[in-house]
C-alpha cells in the first residue's frame, strides 16, 4: 500500500509446474457490494504482551456487531492446526507467518476483513505477506515498549524467559524488527484498551467501505 515496503520482497515461485490460475466469477467489487464492506487484512504486529489478541478479539467482536464479514487468525490457534509442525526457530518463523499471509489472502479475495495476531519480527516477513494480499493489506503496530511489555507480562512469559526457560523469545533472546511504514500504529502504552479498539474501529469503517473500492475491482 505504500512504497516503503520492500519491492524486491516476492512469494516464492510454486514447486509444480503445469499450473494454471482458475478466475472466480465472482469479481472482489461485487463481494464488497454485498457484504457492504472491502475485504482485507488487518496484520496485527508487535511484541508479545502488547496487545494484539486483545485488540484482535474486541476488534472482532465490534465489527460483528456492525454486520461485518469478520475473523482473527491468532498465532497460538494457528500453531496448534495448520502450523503445528512449526517450532520458533527463524525458519520455523519465516514459515508461520508465509503460511498466515497466504491464509489470510485467502480470507481476504473472500471478502472478509481478516484479523491476524501474530508478534512476526520480521519486516522481511510480513512484506511477504504483504505481497500475498495486494492492495488488500494493512499492517497496524501494536506499540508498547518491552518494559511495558514485561511489566505487563499476563502470562508470565517474560519472567520464564529472562530465567532461560523459553529459548529464541521475541525482545529477550529473538529480535522484533518494528514496522517502517505501517499503515496505522496503535499505541497501547498510553492508551485504555477501549481507546485503543475504537481507533481501530475508526480506521476500518474509514478505510474498508465498500464504495471506496476502484470500479475495475468488480
Ligand atoms: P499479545 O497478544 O500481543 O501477546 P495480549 O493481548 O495477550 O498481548 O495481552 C496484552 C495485555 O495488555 C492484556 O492483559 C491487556 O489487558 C493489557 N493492555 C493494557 N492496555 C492495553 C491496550 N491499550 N490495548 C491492548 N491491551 C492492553
Amino acid at each position: 500500500m505504500n512504497d516503503a515496503h520492500s519491492p524486491v520482497i516476492k512469494r516464492p515461485a510454486p514447486k509444480s509446474e503445469n499450473l494454471y490460475s482458475v478466475q472466480s466469477r465472482i469479481g472482489r467489487k461485487s463481494r464488497a457490494v454485498q457484504n457492504g464492506h472491502a475485504g482485507g487484512v488487518l496484520w496485527l504486529t508487535g511484541l508479545s504482551a502488547s496487545g494484539k489478541s486483545t485488540l484482535a478479539l474486541a476488534l472482532e467482536q465490534r465489527l460483528f456487531e456492525r454486520g461485518y464479514q469478520t475473523y482473527v487468525l491468532d498465532g497460538d490457534n494457528v500453531r496448534q492446526g495448520l502450523n503445528s509442525d512449526l517450532g520458533f526457530s527463524p525458519e520455523d518463523r519465516n514459515e508461520n507467518i508465509r503460511r498466515v499471509g497466504e491464509v489470510a489472502a485467502l480470507f481476504a479475495d473472500s471478502g472478509s476483513i481478516v484479523i491476524t495476531a501474530f508478534i512476526s519480527p520480521y519486516r522481511a516477513d510480513r512484506d511477504l505477506a504483504r505481497a500475498a494480499a495486494p492492495g488488500l493489506f494493512h499492517e497496524v503496530y501494536v506499540d508498547a515498549s518491552l518494559a511495558a511489555c514485561e511489566e505487563r507480562d499476563p502470562k508470565g512469559l517474560y519472567s520464564r524467559a529472562r530465567r532461560g526457560e523459553i529459548p529464541e523469545f521475541t525482545g529477550v533472546s529473538a529480535p522484533y524488527e518494528e514496522p517502517k511504514a505501517p499503515e496505522l500504529v496503535v499505541n497501547t502504552e498510553d492508551a485504555s484498551v477501549a481507546e485503543s479498539v475504537e481507533r481501530l474501529v475508526e480506521y476500518v469503517v474509514e478505510r474498508f467501505a465498500a464504495e471506496a473500492l476502484e470500479p475495475q475491482a468488480a
